[in-house]
């Protein structure tokens, strides 16, 4: 007899969505295990209650990242219920029709088009749009500013990159929305409205959904070939629970490391650590993605800042000249960015908070690794985003940076601010000039993805099938953003959790 059905590690985006589905099934006994702690829908800390700045500090899990070569800065990534849902930045953006029938051809018709957008719907309680295209009855609020709520900022970049030819769309969530228009966020009353606010509610007091906070899953364990529970400490001892079916959503950057603690990944990879090789899968860890990103920096003029959080309120997707894929860039707005955690930069530009116009390439083709230091779970992984290890990603962004100095230095732009930091806007047509700037500035926006990808083939670098069923080991599956074969045109959010909506249909 088992002590659970399912045994779900990581309680964030993904692994809440699914708790709250599978348990809606009185029958099925659900444990959720959550490293960080479960405060029960109390927003007990500022940062988490104030929507556009990250909670960087207190909820990260010491990961450093490499995004280019010698350089290591700390990737936060939430440790709580919510996971990253409780510390992101609430823009609740889907992806577009392509990405996910680019997922369907990997990993088989589950992913399409018409499942996933029956889940995006599910998922949300859209307060502006309804129709077909979207839910008006699911857990996440979402809401868009109106366009007499844009701050002066905000509308002089509107007009800037409509007079680029991108014109304005009402709704970014609409399938295949292109062009600018403003951000979707969930949020409410100034709160961004995590997994833990909206889902966690609806299943906490369920006789059949149990809740462990403070407690860290350091293994899977196998036996005949089969997952039959997870291994944590517990007031320093050694302690294990049972499940019929072990369920890991503990994020792209955890479930990976997990899995090769349990022997489960590349063989040599494993062997180097000193871990025995239960089933090669040489996926695992590979495939990580970010969007990458650069932004050109304004000193803004005096009073132009906002003085509440409408600090990032309208984002733009448009096409790169590459002809690679639609929509495969992205330009957004930063009034105001506080520079109190880049010191480096406060010192270079002498002022305590800057604007940027923000450029990335939103469907990147460089891959990086996720890769464990050692076997003890107290060390933390090493994650190298390898990014614009691709050569087109550096043309692209080369492009969009491009773009972005046109947009700062257009005549609806030039009035709101000092100066430009960093950058001379001459070099606009120099390539060493640019991609120096980039090599220097680029980073992710921490949408870790990718590193149990979905597939067909593990032989070709597949982790789980289109069930999310981990290749060569029964009862065993990944749900959360590591499963995505190509990360999504759109931050990832609300696709992560569309996936633990999906993942609830697929396993019942
Ligand atoms: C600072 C920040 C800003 C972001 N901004 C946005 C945004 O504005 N919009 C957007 O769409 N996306 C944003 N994202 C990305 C988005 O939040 C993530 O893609 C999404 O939350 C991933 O969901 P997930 O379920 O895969 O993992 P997570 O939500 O990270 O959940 C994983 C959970 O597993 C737990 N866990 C990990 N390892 C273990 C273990 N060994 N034992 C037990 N528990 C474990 C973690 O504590 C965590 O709670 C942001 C992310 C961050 C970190």
């Amino acid at each position: 007899m088992v002590d659970y059905d399912d045994v779900i590690v990581g309680g964030g985006s993904a692994g809440i969505a699914l708790a709250t589905r599978l348990t809606e099934n009185s029958s099925r006994r659900v444990l959720l295990i959550e490293a960080g702690p479960d405060p029960h829908g109390v927003v007990d800390d500022d940062r988490l209650g104030d929507q556009m700045r990250f909670s960087s500090t207190l909820t990260h899990w010491g990961i450093d990242a490499t995004f280019m070569p010698g350089s290591a800065l700390n990737y936060p990534q939430g440790r709580r219920t919510g996971g990253g849902s409780a510390v992101n930045g609430a823009f609740a953006v889907r992806g577009i029709r392509d990405d996910y029938d680019r997922w369907a051809a990997a990993a088989g018709d589950e992913w399409s088009w018409p499942h996933m957008l029956r889940v995006l719907c599910r998922l949300e309680s859209d307060q502006d749009f309804g129709g077909d295209s979207h839910g008006t009855s699911g857990p996440v609020p979402i809401v868009r500013w109106r366009r007499d709520e844009l701050l002066p900022m905000q509308q002089a970049f509107l007009a800037a990159v409509n007079a680029k030819g991108i014109p304005w769309m009402d709704d970014m969530n609409a399938p295949d929305a292109s062009g600018i228009g403003a951000i979707p966020m969930n949020r409410q009353n100034g709160l961004r409205m995590s997994t833990a606010l909206t889902y966690l509610p609806l299943a906490r007091d369920r006789e059949n959904l149990t809740i462990w906070p403070g407690i860290e899953v350091t293994r899977v364990i196998l036996a005949q070939g089969r997952a039959t529970g997870v291994e944590f400490v517990r007031d320093g001892q050694v302690e294990r629970v049972q499940g019929a079916r072990i369920i890991l959503s503990a994020g792209a950057l955890q479930s990976p490391s997990l899995l090769m603690r349990s022997g489960i990944g590349p063989s040599g990879h494993l062997a180097e650590m000193g871990i025995e090789c239960r089933v090669a899968l040489s996926g695992v860890g590979e495939n990580l993605m970010d969007h990458q990103g650069t932004a050109v920096f304004l000193v803004p003029r005096e009073g132009l800042a906002p003085t509440d959080d409408r600090v990032c309120q309208l984002g733009a997707r448009y096409s790169s000249s590459s002809g690679l894929a639609v929509d495969d860039m992205w330009l957004s707005m930063w009034s105001s960015w506080e520079l109190a955690e880049f010191p480096d930069m406060q010192a270079a530009l002498g002022v305590p908070a800057i604007s940027a116009v923000i450029a990335g390439v939103h469907d990147p083709l460089s891959r990086g690794t996720v890769r464990l230091r050692s076997s003890d779970p107290s060390v933390r992984p090493a994650v190298d985003f390898a990014m614009l290890s691709h050569p087109d990603d550096m043309s692209r962004l080369v492009e969009g940076l491009q773009v972005a100095m046109e947009l700062a230095s257009s005549s609806e732009m030039a009035s709101l601010y000092r100066g430009i930091g960093l950058l001379d806007v001459a070099s606009i047509n120099d390539r060493d000039v640019l991609e120096a700037y980039i090599k220097s500035t680029v980073g992710g926006w921490y949408h870790a993805t990718g590193t149990c990808r979905m597939g067909s083939d593990p032989d070709a670098g597949a982790v789980v099938d289109g069930h999310l069923r981990v290749f060569g080991v029964d009862g065993l599956h990944v749900v959360d953003a590591s499963v995505m074969p190509t990360v999504v045109r759109a931050p990832t959010n609300m696709t992560s959790i569309a996936i633990g909506e999906r993942a609830a249909e697929l396993l019942g």
